[in-house]
Order: structure tokens, then C-alpha cells, then sequence
């Protein structure tokens, strides 16, 4: 399998720490307000590539924080005259909800900054040892930027480049500060700011410390992936690498995958500017599934437009899918023919071609558009190959694999309310069919089968009316 990784800038076989796992963390949001569709990008693609691991038989630790201190929660709280742990936590659950929305299947672990504490000071205490890291007049501790030679590797900046960069801060007066190039790894509190005890004031811990002690401490000081959106690259994952690799003395992720960004009007979508939707205005319009749709129909280092003709488009396409998938349904239910035919055995091993095209695609660095283009040819297999004469068996078949390939991208074959409605439609047509025919037996099977999915019929003078129990 094939990666890009930002350090090399290469694709790169994939090669575990230890067999047949996967250790992989991922930066997660900054939760002071309902996350949007750019934050959406990160959290569906890789946990595309989440699923293709397992797929592939590998047990995945996905780990993914929530950053819960931070000068935008704590604006938010002073805004609402409230306290920022209930911004944070308010917004966790709303995030959650989106997540389980766009079926981003939730991490092994996903830590809260604000619970890590003790770790941070205790990382940060171990760099102060080990002249990674000073405490500055005021308490501030910053990470001692050029003790770190290897320090511009992931963003392939030249350090010299950086300071001059820098010049600007020096001249605003930071002058607690050796260097320029050094950077906040604990700052001492505000008045109404949250704060914790340590050994060099009361305060709060920087951003990037906050995700190195996590990885640590759920995943092991080697990790196999570490992944963002590529804003992330530099300053927060350089400084990241910096600071754990001086603290741990070993390397901290072997690959480094970034997605690129979500962009409306081919601007990037941020909150700061103002250009942004966010999930829940989305998924009120469509399906979350053709939001995944959307996302994975585009490569992952893709700068990706969105557009209402892009939503559309995603929308018919994965119509084209479920409605695939509904036939194969009424096929496994009304099959006359339980077993396959030879015929039928010959035709389901010609599929494995587009196993193997789907397969390719994802082990080329996760190109998710290359294969749902695959699954659009099995569809198209699907709508050619099977009709009224096609066995149950040759049915499922074909559903089975069609729901798991669908898996890995985690799209559902039954989706929104509108399919099952419809399936429900089918069932009810099929029974008043044959009541018709008086097949009593079939049509009885039919009232189950819809009772046992909690659909309970009427049989009224206006004709079959139904209901949820
Ligand atoms: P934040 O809450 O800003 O820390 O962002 C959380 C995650 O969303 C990070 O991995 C960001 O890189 C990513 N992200 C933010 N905006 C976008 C965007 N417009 N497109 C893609 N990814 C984004
Ligand atoms: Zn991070």
C-alpha cells in the first residue's frame, strides 16, 4: 500500500510498527461552534482510511482530540457569559452528532486537552531537562526552537528562512522570548481565563503540546500515522515533531498525511472568513451520505470546490448506487430461483475485476474517486446482469459485496428515510399483489416481514395504509 508522505513528499510503501496494526491520530477541531464541511474533510477522509485499513484486516487505535482550552472557546464563553468548559463540552456533543450524521465511525479514543494536563507538564518538564525548552521571566515556557536541528523537516522550510519571517514578532515585543523561532509550550493565565497549577505558573498549556502528549499517551511515543488538514503542517505538526522527538528521542510518526482544503468559491472556507456552511445547515438540505459522497468523489490532496452543481451531482450518483441496491433487495425477496445457476456462479466471479480496480485504487494512496469509479462499474454490472429470472443467491451475492465496498468508503445502501419509505411502498405493492392472486401464504409473510420491521398495516376502505409502531 501506498502513501504520500508530507515528510518526504513521496509516495511510500506502508510499512507497520508492529504487524498487523495500525497506529494513526488525527487532529480534531477546536470546539467553540457547530464544526463546518472543511472540518468535515479530515474527519470522512481519514476515516476512509481507517476503514480501508480494517478491511484489510488490520486493528486500527484511532485516536482524535477534541482541543477544549484554547483563546476562541474562551472569547465564546465571555461572550455568553458563561464558563468555556460549557462551550467545549456543548459543543463536543453537537460535534458527535455530526459525526455519527456523515457515519465517521468514533475513535478508539478521543481525549480532551483539559483531561491530558498532568502529561503536558510533565513533557514539558522533561525538554526543560533536557534544554529543549526554557521558562521565560513572566512563566512562560517555550520550546528552544534551534536545539532542535531538524526543525523545518515536514514543511521543508529552512530555519534561517523561518527567523527572518519572524522578524515582525520580535519587533511587536516578545520579548520574553530567546529566539523568535520559539514558540508557547505553557503561558501564564489571564483574569477569567481557565487555569492549572504547575511548577512555572498558573496557566494553560499551548496548543501543540496538547497533541504530542496525547499521541504519547494513547498510542505510544512511534506512532504509524499522524494526519490534519495541510494547514497543520506548519507551524502545529513542526512543532509537534520537534517537540516530542526532543522529548522521546525516538521518531514520532512514520507518515504524515494532510488532506487538502475544502474551498467555496475557490476560496478557502474558514470560519474567520466568514465563507462557511456547517454540517448541520448541509445535512438539513441533503442526505450526509452524499456529503461523504462529495468528499471522497475527489482525491484527498485535492483542493476540493464546493458548489450546489458538485452536491447535485453527488446526489444522482449515489442514487444510482442505492437504487442498485434496492433492486438486488427485491430480488433476494421475491427471487423464484433460491439457488445460483452455473451461469450465474461464472458471471459473480467476473466481479472480482472490480474488487480488484477498487482495491488498486485505495492502495494508491487512498484514491477514493478511482474507486467509486470501480463501484460505478459493478453497478453497472448489477443493472445489466440481473433481472426477474436472477436467483436470491446471485442477489445477495452481488448485495453483499456491493454493501462492502460501499463499507469502506462508509457509504450506507439504505439511506434516508425517502428509501425506505419506497421499499416499504414495494413491500405493500407485492402483498396487495398477492392477495390478488391469492397466495395468502406469500401475502401473510409480507405483513411479517414489514411487522418485523416495525411497519404495521392497515387494511382500510381508502386501500393499505401504514405505520411506524
Ligand atoms: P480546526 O478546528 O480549525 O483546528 O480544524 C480542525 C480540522 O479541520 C483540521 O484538521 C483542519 O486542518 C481542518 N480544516 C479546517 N478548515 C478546513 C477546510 N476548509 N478544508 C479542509 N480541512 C479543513
Ligand atoms: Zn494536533
Amino acid at each position: 500500500m501506498q502513501i504520500f508522505n508530507t515528510l518526504s513528499r513521496q509516495k511510500e510503501e506502508f510499512v507497520p510498527i508492529e504487524e498487523g496494526k495500525v497506529r494513526m491520530y488525527v487532529c480534531g477541531p477546536t470546539v467553540y461552534n457547530l464544526i463546518h464541511i472543511g472540518n468535515a474533510r479530515p474527519m470522512i477522509v481519514f476515516d476512509t482510511v481507517r476503514r480501508y485499513f480494517e478491511y484489510k484486516g488490520y486493528t486500527v487505535n484511532y485516536v482524535s482530540n477534541f482541543t477544549d482550552v484554547d483563546d476562541k472557546i474562551i472569547k465564546k464563553a465571555i461572550e455568553e457569559g458563561t464558563t468555556s468548559d460549557a462551550v467545549s463540552k456543548r459543543y463536543i456533543v453537537e460535534c458527535k452528532k455530526d459525526m455519527a450524521d456523515l457515519n465517521v465511525k468514533p475513535a478508539t479514543t478521543h481525549p480532551l486537552a483539559t483531561e491530558e494536563i498532568d502529561g503536558m507538564i510533565s513533557m514539558i518538564n522533561t525538554l526543560i531537562e533536557k534544554g529543549h525548552a526554557y521558562k521565560a521571566e513572566d512563566g512562560t515556557v517555550y520550546f528552544r526552537t534551534r536545539s532542535f536541528p531538524e526543525y523545518g523537516k515536514l514543511s521543508h522550510r529552512n530555519i534561517d528562512d523561518l527567523e527572518s519571517g519572524h522578524r515582525d514578532i520580535k519587533v511587536a515585543g516578545e520579548s520574553t522570548k530567546e529566539d523568535p523561532l520559539d514558540f508557547v509550550l505553557w503561558k501564564p493565565k489571564k483574569e477569567g481565563e481557565p487555569y492549572w497549577k504547575s511548577p512555572w505558573c498558573d496557566g494553560r498549556p499551548g496548543w501543540h503540546i496538547e497533541c504530542s502528549v496525547m499521541s504519547k499517551k494513547y498510542l505510544g511515543q512511534e506512532i504509524d500515522i499522524h494526519a490534519g488538514g495541510e494547514d497543520l503542517i506548519f507551524p502545529h505538526h513542526e512543532n509537534e515533531i520537534a517537540q516530542s522527538e526532543a522529548a522521546n528521542g525516538v521518531q514520532f510518526s512514520k507518515y504524515w498525511m494532510h488532506n487538502a482544503f475544502l474551498n467555496i468559491d475557490n476560496k478557502k472556507m474558514s470560519k474567520s472568513l466568514g465563507n462557511f456552511f456547517t454540517v448541520r445547515e448541509i445535512t438539513e438540505k441533503y442526505d450526509p451520505q452524499v456529503v461523504r459522497f462529495f468528499m471522497l468523489n475527489a482525491h484527498y490532496r485535492s483542493p476540493l470546490n464546493f458548489s450546489a452543481e458538485l452536491m447535485e451531482s453527488a446526489k444522482s450518483s449515489l442514487e444510482r448506487i442505492t437504487t442498485a441496491a434496492r433492486n438486488l433487495k427485491y430480488r433476494m425477496d421475491n427471487a423464484a430461483e433460491k439457488k445460483s445457476t452455473d451461469a450465474e456462479t461464472a458471471l459473480y466471479m467476473t466481479t472480482n475485476e472490480f474488487v480488484n480496480k477498487f482495491e488498486e485504487a485505495m492502495e494508491d494512496d487512498f484514491n477514493t474517486a478511482d474507486a467509486l469509479s470501480a463501484i460505478f462499474e459493478f453497478v453497472k454490472f448489477i443493472n445489466t446482469n440481473v433481472s426477474e429470472a436472477s436467483s436470491k443467491e446471485f442477489a445477495k451475492l452481488l448485495y453483499d459485496r456491493l454493501e462492502k465496498l460501499c463499507g469502506v468508503m462508509g457509504l450506507l445502501l439504505e439511506t434516508d428515510e425517502e428509501d425506505l419509505d419506497s421499499e416499504i411502498e414495494k413491500m405493500i405493492e407485492a402483498r396487495q399483489q398477492a392477495r390478488k392472486n391469492k397466495d395468502f401464504a406469500e401475502a401473510d409473510r409480507i405483513r411479517d416481514e414489514l411487522l418485523s420491521k416495525g411497519i404495521i398495516l392497515e387494511d382500510t376502505r381508502e386501500g393499505v395504509k401504514w405505520k411506524r409502531a
